[in-house]
């Protein structure tokens, strides 16, 4: 078997869709994920990949902590080097109108989608744009282009995302580096798998493809993105909704 030297950063690799990404890329290259919580839920994504071609290998790290971050980030490129790539996927939710949101649900939305991809690109970008090589893909969502009741905060971030993408993108293409973002519909995680019948027949029957997605289906672009096929683009914020926005 040929050996994979390049590796990816897959942050909130250990379920939904950061798992698939996993799954899915560790057939190209060796891929380090973190997660939070769940850590059996990360030692069986590392078993499960153990005869793939990319060494798959997880660490717990709260993205929010930038010392933790750093911690990791200066382990990681002293083992390895820099990655070919990043991708910012840890993300949550905490619902709720903006009314009554409080304040530490709105930060830890804030600082989980948002604060995370600053602490990372902090200590990972500097080893990349020396490189002068590499992809970075930020996992935002439909609702960075559509109001959501409930989702001020969650919709706040990912809207974000869009803007850091557009203006990174420019920052970093003399140094070799794209940057793209993800805008994912309803994709059939847990969060998805945990609605009623009910809730689930009214979800569906407003996307135009009538199903949801599957976590494969966004590992696919983001394989695409990372991949030569995607070259000249750059700066694009892409969305993968079944046609829900259309
Ligand atoms: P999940 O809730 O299934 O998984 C979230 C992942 O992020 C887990 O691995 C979790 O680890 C990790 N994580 C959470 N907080 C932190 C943290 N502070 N530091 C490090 N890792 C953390 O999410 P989904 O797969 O549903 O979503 C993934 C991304 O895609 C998110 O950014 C989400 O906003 C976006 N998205 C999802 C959609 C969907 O329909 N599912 C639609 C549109 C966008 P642990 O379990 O250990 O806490």
């Amino acid at each position: 078997m040929k050996e994979i030297k390049e590796w990816l950063l897959v942050t909130g690799g250990s379920r939904g869709i950061g798992e698939a990404l996993v799954r899915h890329l560790a057939q190209t290259y060796n891929i380090v994920f973190t997660w939070k919580h769940e850590k059996e839920q990360a030692e069986t994504l590392e078993r499960d990949c153990l005869n793939q071609p990319g060494k798959v290998e997880g660490f717990c790290c709260d993205g929010t902590s930038g010392e933790s971050v750093n911690q990791l980030a200066v382990q990681l490129l002293a083992d390895r080097g820099a990655p070919f790539g990043i991708i910012h996927n840890a993300g949550i939710t905490r619902d709720s109108l903006h009314i009554h949101q409080t304040p530490e649900d709105w930060a830890l939305v804030v600082n989980t989608n948002l604060n995370a991809i600053f602490n990372w690109n902090q200590y990972i970008l500097p080893a990349m744009m020396t490189q002068g090589r590499g992809t970075i893909i930020l996992m935002s969502s439909i609702s960075a282009v559509k109001g959501n009741v409930g989702q001020v905060a969650y919709s706040a971030t990912k809207a974000a995302m869009t803007g850091i993408t557009r203006s990174l993108a420019l920052e970093v293409a003399r140094f070799g580096i794209r940057v793209n973002c993800l805008l994912p519909g309803v994709i059939e995680t847990e969060m998805v798998q945990k609605l009623s019948a009910g809730e689930r027949k009214t979800l569906r029957s407003n996307i135009p493809l009538r199903r949801f997605g599957q976590p494969a289906e966004i590992a696919q672009v983001a394989d695409f993105l990372l991949s030569d096929a995607s070259s000249y683009i750059t700066g694009q914020n892409i969305i993968i909704d079944g046609g829900l926005t259309a």
